[in-house]
């Protein structure tokens, strides 16, 4: 594997992700949710930040842009349809494009929902998708801006990624993710047995990130409309796939 990733916790729930090549030494910082753990993990690993990878505007995902770029130089990489939005913004992206990162490509998707300048980096070569708070382990993200069909199409791209993607979601919400996900499919032995798993890494203060696509399409309700234990426990057994994901999001927001 050509891509290096290293991974820290930033603020109170978030994830800080460095991705380095070693090939043409660059090394990228997936989101800025704060400056000095930031630059404590480019120190401890002897990097030099040479670029910002923005998967959305949220101040807990570019809120140390402006001055990692002052103190860097590094180049910021961001959804071109918000670039209003992502301080210091130098290279928009729109859906299907690729970013040439050292010798590495990222596949850029947009998947709006969370926030409608939502975007996701993709390494396919090394397998690795960084997908900011589109998907999480058990969850997905809010919607704060976009309706549940935009998140349901934003989620079937992410889907459509190979079971063994290693998938970087950028909080640790894991836990309490879990309790809801056994709310409403109680009956997924895969999941219950994963919420142990689960536990006992949080009980050890281990974290629970990353996770892989084929876990999540196994255990996580967002991903699974298709349930049949699912639809049933929230009164929707035959209904549409939109409507089970909308049902399914409203009730984790009042979880
Ligand atoms: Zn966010
Ligand atoms: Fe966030």
């Amino acid at each position: 594997m050509a891509l290096q990733v290293h991974q820290f916790p930033c603020r109170t729930d978030n994830y800080g992700f460095l991705a380095h090549d070693p090939r043409q030494g660059v090394t990228a910082c997936i989101d800025t949710p704060d400056e000095d753990p930031i630059n404590a993990a480019l120190e401890e690993k002897g990097w030099h930040l040479t670029h910002i990878l923005n998967t959305h505007h949220h101040g807990d995902h570019t809120g140390a842009n402006t001055s990692l770029k002052k103190r860097w130089g590094c180049t910021i990489v961001g959804a071109a349809n918000d670039a209003e939005r992502i301080p210091g913004i130098d290279v928009g992206m729109t859906d299907g494009d690729q970013y040439q990162f050292g010798s590495l490509t990222a596949d850029v998707f947009e998947v709006p929902g969370h926030t409608t300048g939502h975007i996701a980096f993709y390494f396919s070569s090394e397998g690795i998708a960084f997908v900011g708070d589109t998907l999480f382990a058990l969850g997905c993200g809010r919607l704060f801006e976009g309706t549940p069909e935009m998140m349901w199409n934003s989620l079937q791209k992410l889907m459509a990624l190979p079971d063994e993607t290693i998938v970087y979601c950028a909080h640790e919400y894991t836990q309490s993710n879990a309790k809801f996900a056994l709310s409403v499919e109680p009956e997924n032995a895969e999941l219950v047995a994963r919420s142990q798993k689960i536990d006992a890494l949080r009980a050890v203060g281990k974290p629970t990130v990353p996770t892989t696509i084929g876990q999540e399409r196994a255990t996580n309700p967002f991903l699974r409309p298709m349930s049949e234990n699912l639809q049933k426990t929230i009164g929707l057994s035959g209904a549409d796939l939109v409507s089970v994901f909308a049902e399914t999001r409203l009730r984790k927001d009042n979880f």
